[in-house]
């Protein structure tokens, strides 16, 4: 097994027993966006089975070919026009950010008749470069969703780049309790043991298993 690989999964679980949580309860998704294949093949063959990818043409090149074996979860942004596409191809959808997206997954998912689990996403920080519904508006944002009958169950968040992470999980966790949602999708290679100590039930982790991204 490879060895990062090795090392990622038991940070993972000593932050979670650390936490006061089983140490599989976190979930780790590997951030294979913009990777070559030589550097996912590794960790595939040691067993990961949970991917993230950012963009749907990207993830539907690199794993139409190996979708049974592995879950597939979309954490960039969607466009409402490759929304048929993306509830077609992914497990999970993390970035459910706005009411159109909201209301075009509605209608893929009655006509597909299949529906992928959803995150939605909270721009913590009101940064105004990044997706996702501003916590002021998250809870009417999740009472929406869950008029369309929307699978939401739970939040995924992406702190400003600089500063203290912590509060902004922090919030998130808050934003989902109040709300019944049981899980969390914060921290990535930088800040996930972090994550993990504010709730992370799944964190998203690339450059520190795969290398930088080309
Ligand atoms: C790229 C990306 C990640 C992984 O980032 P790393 O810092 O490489 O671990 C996690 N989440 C989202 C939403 C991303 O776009």
């Amino acid at each position: 097994m490879s060895d990062v690989y090795a090392s990622i999964q038991s940070r993972i679980r000593a932050a979670a027993v650390a936490s006061g949580r089983p140490a599989d309860a976190v979930t780790l998704v590997a951030v294979s966006k913009l990777q070559p294949w030589d550097h996912i093949a590794p960790i595939l063959a040691a067993g990961q089975r949970v991917f993230g990818e950012n963009r749907v043409q990207e993830a539907m090149g690199r794993w139409s070919e190996r979708r049974a074996q592995v879950e597939l979860r979309l954490i960039g942004p969607l466009q409402s026009n490759k929304a048929h596409e993306a509830v077609g191809f992914f497990d999970v959808i993390e970035s459910l950010d706005r009411e159109k997206l909201a209301h075009v997954l509605a209608g893929e998912i009655q006509a597909q008749g299949k529906a992928p689990r959803l995150f939605v996403q909270v721009n913590t920080g009101e940064e105004p470069q990044k997706a996702g519904v501003v916590p002021g508006q998250a809870d009417a944002f999740i009472a929406l969703c869950r008029g369309l009958d929307l699978p939401v169950e739970g939040l995924m968040c992406i702190p400003p780049a600089q500063g203290d992470p912590a509060p902004h999980f922090r919030l998130l966790g808050q934003i989902a309790a109040r709300n019944d949602l049981a899980k969390l999708s914060m921290g990535m290679s930088d800040d996930f043991e972090t994550a993990i100590a504010c709730g992370a039930t799944s964190v998203r982790v690339g450059s520190a298993l795969f290398g930088s991204r080309t």
